[in-house]
């Protein structure tokens, strides 16, 4: 998420660059990355893609990979840049639901198919997994790992049998920039720019966009302005006088003091340097939960939630695809991954979506990342309290600092809350997002607490790339936690790999208003805090398209495992079928002779053998949201339902798997549920008549219906006209729709 708009422009580049979070101790380098895999497009990772690398990135792996693949634009940036979304599964698998009754117009019918109603496309009907990059433009090592995650998945089709598997039956929505200009104006122009480009007034003057920053000595790209300041918070290393050390608060010197801003002048004259540049919105704090009109702490939430192009397009694609269950959202940096949530404290979190995101997500991420995991995330057993958040943290995020505190804070831990009795120690590398130390509210309309707590995904953010634990390749440089010489490393490093156009020797400048002082460092498109290119960049990309596996391969996956049929009778007249019941003995005197009518039982089991349930905990019930659902389809002109109901809700299917750390709640009697379901206690779906009172083809104990578990039986009664096929949908949205032709004897 970065730090909010404010501080960057404040503390500048040096800031960005200097003042990460620090490492624990201990803490383990991560193996080296795994080569590239052979690939139709071939990409590389030794320097950044920006927008334009990536949509033509996206554009020829489309062209390359038509059976997989399919580009779309779900919005336009303020300066008409497609937001683009690479849909990556197999085309041919999934099945629509609307596909299976064609829809008829009420008042018309049998005359007229209802025509204005948009066809779900196949993609929609299988889980779906969302993973964007980009939202903040200045924070483009995720446009990379999107990159990276195509590249992995297109490659890996047909030649890895886990993942041909996992893109025949899920569907993954890759959108490596969600703000386009800012990702050009970052990459392409060497502008950081977190916001996007609406024409926002930043300074309250009646103009727009009239002081962003300056080349100043006119060499092409913004670098930065050093001069002597007795306020300034830097001094020049002893060690390297190339290299700016940032004080710590309240520290004094004896060595001269020094201000680093970027290029930049009073275009305005109104004796702020860089106050009203293109960035517009903070398209991160545009979303609508918790969204505020924030104009002071972090400033740029827009005038109204989703106000923003880019926030508009990613909210009207999740309403298009509910079949969203898996969010991930790249941000930098300081090398950590959130949970939800941003806005409020973990009681507002379901116990069970905290215990799959600490216990199984973030267990497998620190595991991954090579940090240690808490003790109380291994054992297995529910603990007495819900664990997750520690009721300390080390520091606050990057992003959530409240302005004027800026990323020095982050250097240091602060002092926190104690933890509650038995409460794990929080782990650097995984997070909650809230920060329940701060004194002033934050974090307003995020997309991560929009994806979990309104659309019902699990839904992560990371802030990728940690110098002290990422950084690979660079001659000299160990990984001891040394800032000074790490950034000497990557200055000899970026001679020869980027040839030396990463950092530029300090040279005599005469300010316009700060009179005497140097132009050089750190370019802004190497120097704010992305991951080096090339072999840091590419362990940050291979740990996290293997996070992403693991979490993708959680979802739910469901089955139909059975689907039979079998005719009790035929009749001429299916209105008045004769059985009776008498206690437990169920008599179904057949017809005299046969008739054009079958009456039909058909019973069918469906079973979810993903490990994941279909929807978060509270999912189901959230507004837009709907349970599982089973639906018996034959022609409805021919069939009649004499017990159950074409549909028959499931609420959640449970997933394969159990959650550690978890205590389902009881399983209700079939009593209960019956009460809960609206359903009859027949033991059918739905909540038909019996027919005549009597008909108890089975008793209710016998068929209890859970209201938790990964499986599930139905029976109906149906009277069937002629040789009308039948079938079974179990349909999800979140979990997908399958389809099972009931054989019938
Ligand atoms: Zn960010």
């Amino acid at each position: 998420m970065g730090p909010s708009r404010r501080a960057l422009g404040r503390l500048g580049l040096v800031t960005a660059l200097g003042l990460l979070v620090s490492a624990s101790p201990g803490a383990v380098v991560q193996k080296a990355a795994a080569p590239v895999a052979a690939s139709r497009v071939a990409i590389t990772f030794t320097d950044y893609h920006g927008y334009t690398g990536a949509a033509d990135y996206l554009k020829r792996v489309a062209a390359a990979y038509p059976a997989i693949t399919e580009l779309i634009e779900i919005g336009r940036s303020n300066t008409n840049r497609p937001v683009f979304v690479l849909i990556v599964t197999n085309r041919k698998t999934g099945v629509a639901l609307d596909s299976l009754v064609p829809l008829r117009h009420v008042r018309l019918e049998g005359k007229e198919p209802v025509k204005n109603v948009t066809p779900m496309k196949p993609d929609q009907a299988k889980p779906g997994v969302w993973i964007d990059g980009g939202t903040h433009g200045n924070e483009y090592t995720g446009t990379e790992v999107c990159l990276y995650i195509i590249d992995k998945l297109v490659s890996g089709y047909g030649a890895d049998a886990d993942l041909t598997r996992l893109i025949d039956s899920s569907t993954f929505y890759i959108c490596p920039a969600v703000n386009p200009d800012g990702v050009f104006n970052s990459v392409e122009k060497g502008i950081a720019q977190r916001g996007n480009s609406m024409l926002e007034d930043n300074d309250g003057d009646g103009k727009v966009n009239e002081d962003g920053p300056d080349d100043l000595d006119g060499d092409g790209v913004l670098r930065q302005f050093r001069y002597r300041d007795p306020k300034g918070p830097f001094v020049i290393s002893e060690a390297d006088p190339r290299i700016m050390v940032r004080l710590a608060q309240n520290e004094t010197t004896g060595r001269p003091r020094y201000a680093v801003i970027t290029e930049d002048k009073d275009n305005d004259g109104d004796g702020r340097r860089g106050e009203d540049g293109e960035s517009g919105i903070d398209v991160n704090r545009n979303f609508p939960e918790g969204w505020y009109r924030d104009t002071q702490e972090q400033g740029g939430t827009g005038a109204y939630p989703s106000s923003s192009p880019e926030s508009r397009a990613v909210l009207e694609f999740f309403t298009n695809h509910t079949n969203i269950l898996m969010v991930q959202s790249y941000h930098t940096s300081g090398g950590f991954t959130y949970r939800p949530l941003a806005r409020w404290p973990d009681s507002r979190l379901d116990a069970k979506d905290l215990a799959v995101y600490d216990r199984v997500m973030g267990k497998k991420y620190l595991e991954l990342i090579g940090e240690p995991v808490p003790a109380a995330w291994q054992d297995a057993k529910p603990p007495a309290a819900v664990p997750g958040r520690g009721g300390s943290e080390a520091g606050l995020a990057d992003d959530q600092q409240p302005q004027g505190r800026g990323r020095a804070a982050a250097a240091a831990p602060r002092a926190t809350a104690q933890p509650g009795p038995g409460a794990p120690a929080p782990p650097r590398g995984f997070r909650h997002a809230y920060n329940d130390t701060a004194s002033t509210p934050y974090g307003y309309g995020v997309f991560l607490d929009w994806a979990y707590a309104q659309f019902g995904a699990y839904a992560m953010s990371t802030e990728l790339w940690n110098w002290q634990k990422d950084t690979k390749g660079l001659a000299g440089y160990a990984g001891e936690d040394d800032r000074v010489k790490w950034e000497a490393a990557y200055i000899g490093w970026q001679e020869k790999a980027l040839g030396g156009r990463a950092f530029k020797a300090w040279t005599p400048f005469k300010h316009p208003e700060l009179g005497d002082g140097e132009i050089g460092g750190w370019t802004s498109r190497y120097g704010s805090g992305n991951a080096i290119p090339g072999e840091s960049l590419l362990g940050v990309c291979e740990v996290h398209w293997q996070f992403e596996r693991f979490k993708a391969s959680l979802l739910p996956r469901l089955d139909i495992t059975s689907a039979k049929g079998r005719v009790l009778y035929t009749t001429n007249d299916p209105g008045a079928p004769s059985a009776t019941a008498q206690g437990d003995t169920v008599t179904i005197a057949k017809g005299r002779k046969a008739g054009r009518y079958r009456i039909i039982e058909i019973t069918a089991a469906v079973a979810n053998t993903g490990p994941l349930a279909t929807h978060l905990g509270r999912g189901a019930s959230l507004r837009g949201n709907r349970g599982d659902v089973v639906w018996l389809i034959g022609d409805r002109d021919r069939i009649r339902f004499l017990q159950g109901t074409p549909w028959v809700r499931l609420g959640t299917l449970d997933g394969t798997m159990p959650i550690p750390g978890y205590q389902p709640r009881p399983q209700p009697s079939s009593m209960e549920i019956g009460a809960m379901t609206g359903r009859g206690r027949g033991g059918f779906g739905g909540g038909a008549a019996p027919i005549g009172g009597q008909l108890r083809l089975q008793r209710p104990e016998e068929t209890p219906m859970p209201a938790d578990g990964a499986t599930r039986e139905f029976t109906w009664l149906v009277a069937v006209e002629g040789d009308v096929p039948l079938k079974i949908a179990l349909s999800s949205q979140k979990g997908g729709t399958v389809v099972k032709d009931v054989a019938v004897n």
